[in-house]
């Protein structure tokens, strides 16, 4: 016999199981990812790079501290990066994606074979990264941004080993 309990039970969280998975919303899965210390660091990364991106891309137009989960959570510590609602945009795409990366260990998105951005968000942070990238090395970030220069360089030189690799085999 099912129990009453069970069956309320059931529909109650029915009302929700489009936003959840293995029982935890997707705001709860969300602070569930970003309590991991990577996530927050690869997030306070890409908030630093699109900052400094926004100053120097979009000079002229209205700027204010992100407002996003991510910003409630403390992802970027006590301030928020200050960006425009273009960058906002992304910086909560952003968020969600590296929240939602199932990959684990993550590769370096650059590397990675699976294209969880939409093309268009991804040549957006295509840009900032190629714009912040280098020039973070002048802005205090000089051992994040070179780490994650190296770190990608040597990971597109394993990749283009391992496919030299496979060719001549
Ligand atoms: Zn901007």
């Amino acid at each position: 016999m099912t129990s009453v309990n069970a069956v309320r039970g059931s529909q109650a969280y029915k009302g929700c199981t489009e936003w959840s998975s293995e029982g935890l919303t997707v705001q709860e899965r969300f602070a569930d990812k970003m309590s991991d210390e990577k996530a927050r660091h690869d997030t306070r990364l890409l908030g630093d790079f699109c900052a400094l991106y926004c100053r120097g891309r979009h000079a002229g137009r209205a700027r204010s501290p992100l407002a996003s989960p991510g910003a409630d959570l403390g992802v970027y510590g006590a301030v928020a990066p200050v960006v425009c609602d273009e960058c906002a945009d992304l910086l909560r795409y952003a968020e969600q994606r590296r929240a939602l990366c199932p990959k684990d260990p993550k590769p370096f998105c650059s590397q990675c074979e699976t294209h969880c951005y939409r093309p268009e968000m991804r040549d957006r942070m295509r840009d900032v990264m190629r714009y912040s990238g280098p020039r973070s090395i002048l802005h205090g970030h000089a051992i994040d941004g070179v780490r994650h220069l190296l770190a990608g360089r040597a990971a597109s030189r394993a990749a283009s080993a391992a496919r030299d690799k496979e060719e001549t085999r």
